[in-house]
């Protein structure tokens, strides 16, 4: 269990065994239950507000632009005209606040499970969910698997910024979510998900990866260093019908790249340069780092 110890909130989860990573805290300003997980939110000492669901912490303000920049301007960059758009999770509003700054964009769905998680980032995390005051985005609170479920051929560019594998999150990481987002998007669409680390869960990512593969011509992984996530990196999952994902066809206009603080058309394509276990993990189905990992 995790514990404001100390005004030290570890974060203790059984998903990264024997380590957790210890973020100092002024004061907790939420602390509550929701029908879908427990939402804890807190002001510390040097890292800006802190998301934390079920023990597991969101982001940091201080390094959260890493992780929303390549998850939205990685399939942003890859599509010569996104338009309309559709973000599963990121009740925070960082995602919107990235797939804003594209004006070819007409239209943003985003589905959020829990309401509660859009109401506390409106109220203590408006560096963020500044994203939810653009006209273009129309917020639903509901169940991504279920939205998704009603549109068919209707989004350029679909983002799942989803909590991990496990509560409300877990179903957005099997064949069925891909292949029900599959005819969600359009032909020429481009996916785009949450790909955890392939440091600290390389099954997810080795079984994440080989669903992506089953559902897409073109696919790649690419990662991220944010601190404040487990093992210093996450990634993102990329797939598309019809578009090389691993290139970028459109670069920031140089306005919007001085307003970037990780994203770069240079940084699309050396994200996916990986270790060589890493490689293994990602493409060849393989164990991860441990010298005792097995591949199953
Ligand atoms: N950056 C974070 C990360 O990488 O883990 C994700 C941030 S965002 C707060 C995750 C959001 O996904 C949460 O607000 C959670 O409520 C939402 N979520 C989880 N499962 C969902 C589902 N099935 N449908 C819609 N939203 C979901």
């Amino acid at each position: 269990m995790s514990q404001l110890d100390a005004q030290w909130f570890a974060e203790v989860s059984d998903m990264w065994p024997g380590r957790a990573l210890a973020i100092n805290c002024r004061k907790k300003l939420v602390d509550c239950q929701t029908p879908y997980q427990h939402i804890e939110l807190y002001e510390t000492t040097d890292c800006g507000k802190m998301l934390v669901l079920d023990d597991v912490i969101q982001f940091t303000e201080d390094d959260e632009f890493a992780y929303q920049e390549m998850l939205a301007h990685l399939p942003l960059f890859s599509h010569p005209d996104p338009r309309n758009i559709l973000v599963i999770g990121g009740g925070d509003g960082g995602v919107l606040r990235e797939v804003a700054r594209h004006d070819s964009v007409e239209h943003i769905d985003l589905c959020e499970i829990d309401a509660k998680v859009v109401e506390v980032c409106r109220q203590y995390v408006p560096s963020m969910a500044c994203g939810f005051d653009d006209p273009r985005v129309a917020v639903t609170i509901g169940d991504g698997f279920q939205f998704i479920r009603d549109h068919r051929n209707c989004y350029d560019v679909i983002i799942v910024d989803s909590s991990d594998p496990i509560g409300p999150g877990e179903k957005l990481f099997g064949d069925e979510f891909y292949a029900l987002m599959k005819e969600a998007i359009k032909p020429d669409g481009i996916i785009a998900t949450q790909g955890e680390s392939f440091f600290m869960h390389w099954q997810v990512v080795r079984d994440l990866m080989q669903v992506v593969r089953r559902h897409y011509r073109y696919s790649t992984y690419c990662y991220m260093m944010v601190p404040t996530y487990p093992g210093g990196t996450l990634g993102v999952c990329l797939g598309s019908q019809q578009r090389d994902v691993t290139v970028p066809c459109r670069r920031p206009s140089p306005e919007l790249q001085a307003q970037l603080r990780y994203y770069t058309p240079e940084i699309h394509r050396a994200a996916q340069i990986l270790p060589a276990f890493g490689e293994r993990v990602v493409y060849e189905g393989g164990g991860g780092y441990n010298r005792n990992a097995s591949g199953n």
